[in-house]
C-alpha cells in the first residue's frame, strides 16, 4: 500500500518529483475518482469507483462500466451514440 501524507493528499507519495503543476493534475483527478456519482438506475448520487473503469451504485448494488477516472467520459458518450444507431 501507499504511504498517505495529508497536508499533499494523495499526490505527497510523489515527494519532489514530476514537478508541482503535474501532481496539481494527478490530485484533482484522483479527487474527481473518489468522489461519487449519479446511477442511471435509481438516480441516486451514490455511485463509486471499484476499480480502473468499473462503478458500482452503492445503494441499488448496480455494476457498471465507465471511464477509468470518472464515470461518464466525452468518449463514452462519443460511443454510445454510435451503438445507438
Ligand atoms: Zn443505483
Amino acid at each position: 500500500m501507499t504511504r498517505r501524507t495529508k497536508k499533499v493528499l494523495m499526490t505527497g507519495r510523489f515527494g519532489t518529483r514530476y514537478g508541482a503543476t503535474l501532481r496539481k493534475r494527478v490530485k484533482t483527478i484522483e479527487l474527481k475518482s473518489r468522489s461519487k456519482f449519479r446511477c442511471p438506475i435509481c438516480r441516486v448520487k451514490a455511485v463509486k469507483r471499484k476499480s480502473s473503469g468499473i462503478w458500482e451504485c452503492q445503494k441499488c448494488g448496480h455494476v457498471m462500466t465507465g471511464g477509468a477516472w470518472v464515470l461518464e467520459t466525452a468518449e463514452g458518450k462519443r460511443s454510445k451514440r454510435i451503438l445507438r444507431k
